[in-house]
């Protein structure tokens, strides 16, 4: 039996796959923070190039991949799909577990494949900057990469925490050319409030958000990147799927159930979508999200519109949220730490074709360790969260006397995170489990939007 299922560049896809052409009710308005009425391409135009606004917004089920973006994916794609025959034995399981394997590109994760198609939208629209928040450093390192294939200039806001915990993160950006700076700054409105109230803050995704939002708006030549979350990244990532289904058909396998972590979605939408569009065309598959139990938004936050941003300066959008003044406990040695998720995503869970599950760190460190002592690949503490999900799958099937086929996405390797591995090793993590309470206080500061 084979242990891995290869394509040849010539199977990169030459389309990304839009959900948004397949939703059983339509998707739901994106609103103005300021008139908190719903907003047109043109109020998104400070932030975004417009080809990319129309992805966000496009009917279109089909959309072709640029060539030059095919080509900067040749770098790396198409991921190989692994069949985790040494993972099987270790657990003892009858099940079929595979796994698409995203650590392969430059940065190390899924980012670069959404990273590369922003920057050439951006570059072909003329514009010469670009800003952009990163938490754990790794959609800061991915823009930072494909900014530079595409001539622009990156400027990184990331969050403080991880800008000290995470070095050689903001090594990589430097490297590949982009400015990084610990947020909050002093640069920003947006930096400078949190500063006067906190001047020790930590930072957070949503403050750094706020600082990138406030950089792009404020300059002619500067325009946003966001690495996950919005419809156009989710859209990007579904290479991940469009290949996925080709290799399962090598192996001569579908799979029961599809498996991602879920931070902001994208990863999870990247290889879900494709096999969603099987399942709304009949097919049986399920479709399961994996979050941790320190940050669950999928499956503790609310199903409401909220602010992307801890400041609210960012559009608002309908999704599951913590609330937008979300602090995520320091403890926390991954990533996916953000206070909301993709609209896409949350419509799917919302409507009953997508599952979610969240997960305490240790049981997920514990699976990663069980998968790198196996599998070889020493997984991002984010990716854990998947693996820790397929392992539950597969011992669930096992109990019920089943057989399952489980595919799940390995969204990046953790050479960056060794650190948090260290920490796991020496038993200094705790697991934490973010108290509903939290989020109902939060709650009372929605912004109040009436359709
Ligand atoms: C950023 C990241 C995630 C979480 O982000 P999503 O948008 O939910 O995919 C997961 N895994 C890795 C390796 C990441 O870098």
């Amino acid at each position: 039996m084979a242990t891995k299922y290869l394509l040849g560049e010539d199977q990169i896809p030459r389309y990304w796959y839009n959900v948004m052409a397949d939703l059983p009710t339509p998707p739901e308005p994106v609103i103005h923070p300021g008139t908190l009425k719903p907003v047109g391409p043109d109020d998104l135009a400070p932030l975004f190039p417009m080809a990319l606004i129309e992805q966000e917004m496009s009917p279109e089920r089909e959309i072709p991949i640029p060539e030059e973006v095919r080509e900067a994916l040749a770098k790396w794609r198409p991921a190989p799909l692994f069949r985790a025959h040494g993972l099987e034995k270790a657990i003892g399981t009858r099940s079929h577990i595979y796994y698409k394997y995203e650590g392969v590109s430059p940065a190390g994760s899924h980012k670069p494949n959404t990273a590369v198609a922003q920057a050439y939208y951006n570059a072909k629209a003329g514009v010469k900057r670009l800003a952009t928040e990163t938490g754990a450093g790794q959609w800061g390192s991915s823009l930072a990469y494909a900014g530079g294939l595409f001539g622009l200039e990156v400027t990184v806001y990331m969050v403080k925490i991880s800008y000290q915990q995470k070095p050689y993160r903001r090594s990589m950006m430097q490297t590949w050319g982009a400015e990084v700076l610990a947020s909050p700054t002093n640069r920003t409105n947006a930096g400078r409030a949190i500063l006067e109230k906190d001047p020790d803050s930590r930072g957070s995704l949503g403050i750094a958000i706020s600082e990138a939002v406030e950089d792009a708006a404020s300059r002619e030549d500067t325009k946003y990147a966001l690495g996950s979350v919005l419809n156009h990244v989710c859209t990007h990532q579904t290479v991940i799927g469009l290949e996925a289904i080709e290799q399962m058909k090598l192996a001569g396998e579908y799979p029961d159930v599809v498996i991602g972590a879920h931070g902001g979605g994208s990863n999870f939408a990247g290889i879900a979508f494709p096999f969603l569009r099987d399942k709304i065309n009949g097919k049986e598959v399920r479709l399961l999200a994996a979050e941790p139990a320190s940050c669950p938004t999928l499956t503790k936050g609310v199903y409401a519109f909220d602010y992307g941003d801890t400041a609210g300066l960012t559009p608002i959008v309908k999704m599951h949220t913590l609330g937008h003044d979300f602090m995520p406990p320091g403890i926390h040695a991954g990533g996916l730490r953000y206070h909301g998720a993709s609209p896409l995503v949350s419509k799917l869970v919302h409507e009953g074709l997508v599952e979610a599950v969240a997960y305490a760190q240790r049981p997920c460190f514990e699976a990663a360790i069980t998968f790198a002592r196996t599998e070889g690949i020493i997984p991002a503490p984010e990716s854990s969260h998947a693996i820790k999900a397929a392992v539950e799958e597969a011992k669930k099937a096992d109990a019920e006397g089943k057989s399952r086929v489980i595919l799940f996405n390995l969204s990046g390797h953790g050479h960056f995170d060794l650190a948090a591995y260290d920490a796991y090793l020496a038993g200094d993590l705790e697991d934490y489990e973010y108290p509903r309470e939290a989020v109902e206080q939060s709650m009372a500061k929605l912004p109040k939007v009436e359709l």
